[in-house]
């Protein structure tokens, strides 16, 4: 049987992989992250499995080869923490899970705008107080208003048919417009210009990071909303933090932080070390910080658990991996596996061998 190590482990990772595995895999589960320091863990074992805050760089990618470990299922969707080109070139396949529900990320990212524009987590607050003044908790219509999508992919095309559903107008901007939407696509300068919601729906690229910062702030209306449920490094935190002060930003939903992976998915509430600029947002009533939670539903951590034993199948079968990415997939503006000029008829990117010991 296969001995899979698997990293980052919750008690709700553990559930689903449990229910799922059928008797398939030997898994081994730790709870740290996988780093260097922890690899001997994963010691004969012939995969592993990482989440998304594993900085998988190129000591960990070539330590897990060291050990004989071929491939690394990562159990998300987003890939800005591995180093492809390392994994390329030590040989280390690379697969994730391209979407295991986009309706829990879109409606996670509705969660956090009804919630910020009808002051529901203070309304919660007070109630729970025995104080039920209303005094400055007036909010606003969602219907007749515009909401500007940046990235037009699964999930902010669903995020945009909900808010269609409110009977808002919708502006969507994506490198890679696609007519099939219906969406009315305008440029970015537009979308900044006119909407009172903005929601952040693209991967992180070099071409994407801090796509909100103090210049696109100002060009955006006083007063959005802004919900960013995709990546952290999208926004330059300390600059949407000057323009919440300055009353230039309404209110803003975060489930994700550019520095996240301090902080994120641990209790650090003992944790004398504070991150400033986290410490300040969170402060702020209108303001909204889960800690990465968008992707969390039972559908959502099956189809992780499936896809993840899927893949893994596939790679021990010889089969084509239909989820896997190498460094000239994950360089592309968006994944593009099955246009990997490395794919082979066999499906697969195949990186090359590890050069042997004392060879060039
Ligand atoms: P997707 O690949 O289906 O869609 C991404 C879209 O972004 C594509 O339409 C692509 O063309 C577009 N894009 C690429 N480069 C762009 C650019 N420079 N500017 C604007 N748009 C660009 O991905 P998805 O499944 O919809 O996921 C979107 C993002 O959500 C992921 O990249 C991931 O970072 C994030 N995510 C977050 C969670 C969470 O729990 N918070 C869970 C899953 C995914």
């Amino acid at each position: 049987m296969k001995k899979l190590a698997f990293f980052d482990t919750k008690p709700y990772d553990r559930e689903s992989f449990d229910r799922l595995n059928g008797g398939r895999y030997d898994i081994r589960y730790f709870e740290t992250r996988l780093t260097a320091a922890a690899l001997p863990l994963a010691d004969g074992c012939d995969a592993a499995c990482a989440f998304v805050n594993a900085e998988i760089d190129r000591a960990v990618v070539e330590g897990l080869v060291a050990r004989g470990i071929k491939v690394l299922a990562m159990r998300c969707a987003g890939y800005n923490n591995v180093d492809f080109k390392a994994a390329w070139d030590a040989g280390l396949t690379v697969v994730r899970v391209p979407a295991y529900s986009p309706y829990a990320v879109a409606e996670h990212a509705a969660a956090l705008l009804l919630s910020l524009v009808r002051h529901i987590h203070r309304a919660a607050a007070r109630t729970r107080d025995f104080n039920f003044s209303l005094a400055g908790l007036t909010g606003f219509d969602l219907h007749g208003k515009t909401a500007g999508i940046v990235g037009t992919g699964k999930i902010g095309r669903i995020f945009a048919g909900i808010c269609q559903g409110f009977g808002m107008r919708v502006l969507a901007y994506d490198a890679f417009p696609n007519p099939a939407t219906g969406l009315e696509y305008v440029d970015l300068g537009r979308l900044w210009a006119e909407s009172d919601v903005v929601s952040l729906h693209c991967p992180l690229l070099p071409e994407t990071r801090h796509i909100v910062d103090a210049a696109s702030l100002a060009r955006m209306k006083r007063g959005v909303v802004l919900v960013n449920t995709s990546r952290g490094g999208l926004v330059d935190s300390d600059a949407l933090l000057a323009a919440l002060r300055d009353g230039a930003v309404g209110a803003a939903g975060l489930d994700v932080y550019e520095e996240e992976s301090d902080w994120f998915y641990e209790d650090r509430s003992d944790v004398t070390r504070q991150n400033k600029t986290l410490s300040l947002l969170v402060s702020l009533p209108n303001v909204i910080v889960t800690s990465h939670q968008a992707f969390l539903t039972r559908e959502a951590l099956a189809n992780i658990a499936s896809t993840t034993f899927a893949n893994l199948d596939a790679y021990f079968s010889g089969g084509p991996l239909e989820n896997e990415i190498c460094y000239r997939c994950s360089g592309a503006a968006r994944p593009v596996n099955a246009d990997c000029p490395r794919r082979a008829a066999s499906g697969r990117c195949r990186p090359p061998r590890p050069r042997a010991a004392g060879t060039v």
